[in-house]
């Protein structure tokens, strides 16, 4: 955990959100800005800050946060219709909170490329 970590604060309970699924690994709580009709956010409990600080041991719970995702993506069923997932890094990538996560994006259809 990193103290001054936002997502940390929420993974631990003590900044609120709303948290649809958890467990030991994960934590999936709603987008505070949503860009979608289901906009999800799915992060680890561990504090890992970008793509760029993935290490070999972290490669179970990394494909741990896709599934999480997809079955969430089934359960709200806009699983056949289509999704996305994104991960952003860094400045050029458009990440903002460094404590890596992925969006679920679903229920609407969705532009390539993206802005
Ligand atoms: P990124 O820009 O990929 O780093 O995504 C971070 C996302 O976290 C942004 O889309 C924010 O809107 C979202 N966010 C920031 N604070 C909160 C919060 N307290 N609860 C839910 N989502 C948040
Ligand atoms: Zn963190």
């Amino acid at each position: 955990m990193s103290d001054e970590c936002l997502f940390c604060k929420i993974a631990a309970g003590e900044i609120p959100a709303n948290v649809v699924y958890e467990d030991d690994d994960v934590v999936v709580f709603e987008e505070i800005n949503p860009q979608a009709p289901h906009h999800l956010v799915v992060i680890p409990r561990e504090h890992i800050a970008t793509l760029n600080d993935l290490e070999p041991r972290h490669e179970a719970l990394f494909g741990k946060l896709a599934t999480t995702a997809t079955k969430l993506a089934a359960e709200r069923g806009f699983d056949s219709a289509g999704f996305r997932l994104v991960v952003n890094c860094n400045s050029a990538g458009g990440q903002t909170v460094f404590h890596i996560h992925m969006h679920l994006l679903g229920g609407r259809s969705l532009t390539w490329p993206p802005g």
